[in-house]
């Protein structure tokens, strides 16, 4: 344990874009709502009421309802690290409403594991641009998968709507 003091403090435009688009992406693949982000810089230990004390050094945390992500950090990291602890975010959402709660281990598992299987294909050096391509891209085909996913669905349900009402099934029917 190292005891570690951040600090908060006002991003760069572009990295603010940037975080907030990651934490969006996220959030929609994991089926919660965006939380905050902020972002901070670990400083010398202090007084001050307005840092917030981690038990290490931390790339990133999730407390407070908010993402809160290392100003220093790369794009590539920076989106990572916004996954992560949106990862932690959706996990503590769960848990409120299954009370199903997860070991510290099993919840950074959970976190990477998440990370991974989004975000294998971003380039450690991405650009700020390639980022957010990249982000872009993502999202298309998560909500690709979902349409086919929610067409499966609607397709079941006509089925069961026409044998429950003992409808007859026409071919190219034609709405008016
Ligand atoms: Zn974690």
């Amino acid at each position: 344990m190292e005891i570690t003091f951040n600090r908060i403090v006002r991003a760069s435009r572009a990295k603010q874009a940037l975080a907030k688009r990651a934490v969006e992406v996220a959030s929609a693949i994991s089926g919660i709502q965006s939380p905050r982000v902020e972002f901070f810089e670990m400083v010398a230990p202090t007084r001050a009421p307005d840092v917030i004390v981690t038990e290490v050094p931390a790339l990133g945390f999730y407390t407070r309802s908010a993402v809160f992500v290392r100003n220093d950090l790369g794009n590539s990291q920076t989106i990572k690290t916004c996954f992560h602890e949106t990862s932690h975010a959706s996990q503590q959402v769960t848990a409120r409403r299954t009370l199903r709660v997860l070991s510290d281990n099993a919840s950074e598992r959970e976190a990477r594991l998440f990370c991974l299987e989004h975000l294998s294909g971003l380039r450690h050096d991405a650009s700020e641009k390639e980022a957010i391509v990249f982000l872009d891209r993502l999202e298309k085909r998560f909500k690709q998968q979902l349409r086919e996913r929610c067409a499966a669905l609607v397709k079941q349900a006509n089925q069961r709507f026409i044998a429950m009402n003992r409808i007859k099934a026409v071919n190219g029917v034609e709405y008016r």
